[in-house]
This record gives structure tokens, sequence and C-alpha cells, in this order.
């Protein structure tokens, strides 16, 4: 049974969202498939689903913590995804908002708490957040067009400079971030890293390390 927080008020929405918590993740993919072949529009059914698990997770968290600043994350998840505003979060918005409307709050900050920590630094947060794409891009790239470039340390300084980084060591550890957000399954023999889990076998080998592995297995009978 559903938590009646975890649904909007009773109206427009409230089927919809009960109908997405029924579902496991097979259905949703069966639906995102056939939506997909109706060229459906708006925000994909599967990423719906998704946003409305998600949910579930921050109501859980604020049943224990109540911190207001949860209300924030739902209201970015509900619009990304379409979905309508669970009530816990509705009232919980409300009782924020009329606060700081009200003159009873300065600050939004006040009611929500302080989106950054004190003492951030927005700069180095921003190139921490964007700098391992951009290095990883300018790597492949240059890979694509200079093919026998191998991946060391001349390579990461030469990227680092470009992209104003400075030390290599760094520049190296933001491509390492960023390949394995990009491709988190690795092969334990070859350590190549691949995009999506079935190119690992259930013994944590890559395809070629496989056949590798039953040429050896036949030679050796
Ligand atoms: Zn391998």
């Amino acid at each position: 049974m559903i938590d009646n927080e975890l649904l909007p008020t009773e109206g427009p929405g409230r089927k919809d969202m009960l109908e997405l918590y029924s579902w496991d993740l097979e259905t949703a993919c069966r639906v995102q498939n056939e939506w997909e072949d109706n060229n459906g529009a708006g925000r994909g059914p599967l990423f719906r689903w998704i946003g409305a698990e998600e949910l579930k997770g921050l109501y859980e968290t604020y049943k224990e913590k109540k911190n207001p600043a949860l209300i924030i994350e739902v209201l970015h998840i509900c619009s990304l995804n379409s979905l309508p505003l669970p009530r816990w979060c509705e009232m919980g918005f409300l009782k924020a908002y009329r606060k700081v409307r009200q003159y009873r709050a300065k600050s939004w900050d006040d009611v929500f708490g302080r989106p950054h920590k004190k003492g951030t630094h927005l700069e180095t947060k921003r190139q921490e957040r964007e700098k391992p794409h951009l290095v990883y891009r300018r790597i492949e790239e240059i890979r694509k067009n200079e093919p026998l470039t191998a991946i060391d340390g001349d390579l990461f300084e030469r990227v680092g400079k470009e992209l104003g980084i400075g030390a290599k060591t760094l520049t190296e550890s933001y491509y390492y971030k960023e390949l394995k957000f990009r491709k988190p399954h690795q092969c334990r023999r070859c350590e190549k890293r691949f995009a999506y889990w079935h190119e690992i076998n259930k013994d944590g080998l890559c395809h070629s390390c496989e056949d590798k592995e039953r040429a050896h297995n036949k030679n050796g009978q």
C-alpha cells in the first residue's frame, strides 16, 4: 500500500501516480518501448517511473530528518519528470513559502537551508563538475584523429595545458573519474571499461577475454 503522503491531493494526477508506483522496472521498460513506438511526447514513462522511485526514497529520508532542503530536491524531480507534487512536499513547500511571504523569515535560505556549505568555493566546485567531461571529450577526440596516441602522462599534460587545468595528475584523475562514470563496467582481466553491464560476463570478463580464455582452455585439454 502506498503511503497517502506520497500521492498528490485528490484530483488530477493522483491516478497517474498510483499507476507509476505500481510498476516494477520491467513494466516501466515495456511501457517505455510502447510509448517510443507510438512516438510519445513529453517525458518518457521510464524516466517518470525512475523519478517516482526517487520520490519514495526522499520521503523516507524526510520522515527521519525533516530536512526542508529535501523539498527543493522534490521540486526538481517533479519538474524534470512532469510529476505532480506529493502531499508531504506540497504541505512543506506552502509552509516554508508562507514564512517568507508573511515576513516571518528573511530569505529562502532561512526556510530551505543554504544550497551550498558556508565557504564553498564556487569556481573550484564548478571546475570539478565540468572539467572531467571536457578532459574525457578532448582525449576521445585526440585519439580519434591520432589513433596511435597513448593514454599516458604526455597526453594528460597536453590536455591539461589546453584546458587550463595545469597539473597533469589532476587532469588524469578527471579523466578516470569521467571514464568510470561513463563506462562503469570493468573487465577484471584486461581492465578495459565498458558502458553496458552485458559487455561483461558473469565471471567478470569482457567478450574478448572470454574468447581468449575459451581458446586457452581448449588448448590445455
Ligand atoms: Zn577483458
